[in-house]
């Protein structure tokens, strides 16, 4: 069986790897977009460097568009197939392609309406469309975590929970092939421990083979609060004792429910005043945020001790989720001390970008980055600290508070990778087997090189760093 490395390799984004049996037998575990294309060039004149129409399964580890975002193209291309994922995985994926297809739609648009006459055929078309968007979906085959299950007599697979975000797994795929059984772990996105909504992820029992994310290698979370006393802070400063607003960016999927919930637990605690609004400002997370009450049995034990005692664990008195632009517009003409928590994360697009541009020379407000933001991205350029920044082509001051936190961080970090390749490891032992090889992938080369490095200095687990295109011979025990 051969192991080929076809995106996230080296790079953060762009997930994708191949499983080809001996017998011709192609799995592609997941599918996802790449963001990193443009700085690191690969020689592929198509998106996909195989025939889709060869690939006989799809296995998706978790909604991510850097995991599941070429899926629609996939499947516009020939892929007729089965896609394997959580139900949770399944729903918030529909919700996430369908809002990428949109968003592809609109730039594809306007960046029409902005080229010059002659130069419009050189604009990059989408990738996929909803009519896409929907086969896609039609694909999709779901199987609940811990439940084996038997693809055909040599492949059978299990999702394991991840920790990283609701339905996202760790996938264990068995291959039985020449007399031999190899167990390959791909370990999807992880979490840190103790995560806001979702539980603590597994660990692989008797792995041959671990594929694992490295994608805060070399790193570690500043995290010296719990996330209710790290935002009560904020919001007792900023809109208690000054009397401003607190503009969150937040993805709507994952970041934003963690966010309210946190908001919900302070509330019910009494820890802040009822007067207090509080405006999710993202239709994608109004869709969404009803997928984590419906798959309520994946959320960990402070979640479901909350629902048991106050029900909902998203909805309480004075929320409000905007929908329409009417009610976004609404909120932009809205002075008093609130909360507002709206989309993307990275203050790329969305209806964030107004309602940072709306607050950024304002002294009294606070904008508190929640999360992870690349380099060029808006909400990296503010983390900058300079005094003055450039939004939608014109030059504002920087007069309010600029923050950030780790404590919504969604990936484990460098001591929290480490753990778990060790705990896998040692799994394989206590199995009678050994670890083979670790390959470590879904990080920047220096964070891949970090772990790679305490690896070597532990002794006993092999690590490789795969680049593009790569293969690798798996053999059985
Ligand atoms: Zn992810």
């Amino acid at each position: 069986m051969k192991l080929k490395f076809l995106g996230a390799a080296r790079q953060v984004t762009g997930s994708m790897y191949m499983l080809s049996l001996d017998n011709g037998y192609n799995i592609l575990i997941d599918c996802g977009m790449d963001y990193e294309v443009k700085k690191n060039p690969v020689e592929r004149p198509n998106l996909f460097p195989f025939e889709p129409v060869d690939i006989d399964l799809v296995l998706l580890t978790h909604a991510h568009i850097d995991h599941s975002g070429n899926l629609p193209a996939l499947v516009h291309q020939g892929f007729s197939g089965h896609i394997i994922c959580t139900p949770a995985t399944a729903e918030l994926s529909e919700y996430l392609l369908f809002d990428s297809a949109n968003i592809q739609f609109h730039d594809y648009r306007k960046n029409l309406a902005r080229a010059k006459k002659g130069r419009r055929d050189s604009i990059a078309k989408p990738l996929f469309t909803e009519k896409n968007v929907k086969q896609c979906v039609e694909q999709f085959l779901t199987l609940k975590l811990n439940i084996p299950f038997e693809v055909n007599p040599s492949v059978s697979i299990k999702f394991l929970e991840a920790g990283h975000l609701l339905g996202a797994a760790s996938i264990e795929i068995t291959v039985k092939e020449n007399g031999k059984t190899t167990k390959v772990g791909f370990s999807g996105d992880l979490g840190r421990s103790n995560s806001k909504l979702v539980r603590n992820g597994e660990i692989f029992h008797d792995a041959d083979y671990l594929i694992t994310e490295s994608t805060y290698g070399g790193r570690k979370h500043i995290v010296e609060k719990s996330a209710e006393d790290e935002l009560l802070n904020y919001i007792q400063k900023t809109c208690v004792e000054f009397r401003g607003r607190l503009v969150i960016p937040a993805f709507s999927v994952g970041r934003t429910q963690a966010i309210v919930f946190t908001i919900n637990q302070l509330k019910k605690n009494g820890l802040i005043p009822d007067w207090l609004k509080v405006f999710v400002d993202s239709p994608l997370a109004i869709k969404s945020t009803p997928v984590y009450e419906r798959h309520a049995y994946l959320l960990n034990q402070e979640a479901h001790n909350f629902m048991q005692e106050h029900g909902s664990l998203f909805n309480f008195e004075g929320i409000e989720y905007l929908e329409n632009m009417s009610e976004h517009d609404e909120l932009m003409n809205y002075y008093d001390p609130c909360i507002i928590i709206s989309a993307a994360g990275m203050v790329e697009g969305g209806r964030i970008q107004e309602h940072v541009m709306n607050n950024i020379e304002n002294p009294y407000s606070t904008i508190l980055i929640a999360g992870f933001c690349a380099e060029g991205t808006l909400g990296h350029r503010l983390l900058l600290g300079q005094s003055t920044i450039r939004i939608k082509n014109q030059d504002k001051n920087v007069y309010a508070q600029i923050a950030k936190t780790d404590v919504y961080s969604s990936h484990p970090d460098h001591d929290e990778v480490y753990s778990y390749i060790v705990r896998t490891a040692e799994n394989s032992i206590k199995a009678g087997k050994k670890l083979k090889k670790v390959f470590l992938v879904h990080g920047e080369e220096p964070q891949l090189r970090a772990m790679q490095k305490s690896l070597e200095e532990l002794g006993n687990v092999e690590s490789v760093l795969p680049t593009m295109d790569e293969v690798f011979e798996l053999h059985g025990s």
